[in-house]
């Protein structure tokens, strides 16, 4: 069964009792055969009963347009050509329109990307100032534990283990601090492996 929409009455045709409608297109046609029923509209223009899909969908009651497609391309060709300063004057608000939408589309996203590098700007100097001030306290605090052993090394009061506590060498013995805040708490290492041990630790 066919269900025909005659714009006020839905009639019911059977598409095998002689007046065979001819969907336009393949889709059509097979959506026809595959269905069995499928919904019609009739073409204000040629006046064809024609599927559904041979309609531009629109936001009207109806929910598409009454000249079926072939009618309306034909239809604005022949308009275009009849009004041509209206033609231009459409094309050039629709134009200006899409430039106004691009011109906004790139400004807000310039202000995204502003706001990012801002931010990560932000967050970037945040960080380096921590680091420095951490660098800073470390450091300090290195130079004080150093002083503080060089001298009691001076005046004796404590003495440098004569071998590396990891190697056992007896070279070029260094004091290293596992907490500068703790500047009598020293491990003795030769200087190779104190220097192994900071390249660990860094
Ligand atoms: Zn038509
Ligand atoms: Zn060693
Ligand atoms: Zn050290």
């Amino acid at each position: 069964m066919l269900i025909v929409d005659n714009g006020n009455s839905i009639k019911y045709k059977s598409p095998f009792a002689g007046n065979v409608l001819k969907p336009l297109s393949t889709a059509g046609v097979w959506a026809f055969f595959i269905g069995g029923a499928m919904e019609t509209y009739q073409c204000i223009v040629c006046q064809k009963e024609l599927l559904l899909t041979e309609f531009y969908k629109e936001k009207s009651k109806k929910g598409h347009t009454h000249k079926c497609r072939s009618c309306l391309y034909e239809y604005n060709k022949i308009w275009r050509k009849e009004n041509p300063g209206l033609f231009r004057a459409q094309r050039e608000k629709y134009r200006k329109r899409h430039r106004e939408n691009e011109r906004e589309r790139r400004e807000l996203n310039r202000d995204i990307y502003r706001e990012r590098s801002r931010r990560s700007y932000q967050e970037n100097k945040q960080e380096m100032l921590k680091y420095y001030r951490e660098y800073r306290i470390t450091n300090k605090y290195r130079e004080r534990a150093r002083g503080i052993i060089k001298n009691r090394l001076k005046s004796g009061k404590i003495i440098k283990s004569n071998y590396c506590s990891v190697c056992n060498k007896s070279e070029n013995i260094q004091a290293h601090h596992d907490d500068y805040s703790k500047p009598l708490e020293v491990i003795w290492l030769c200087a190779s492996c104190h220097g192994l041990l900071h390249k660990g630790v860094a």
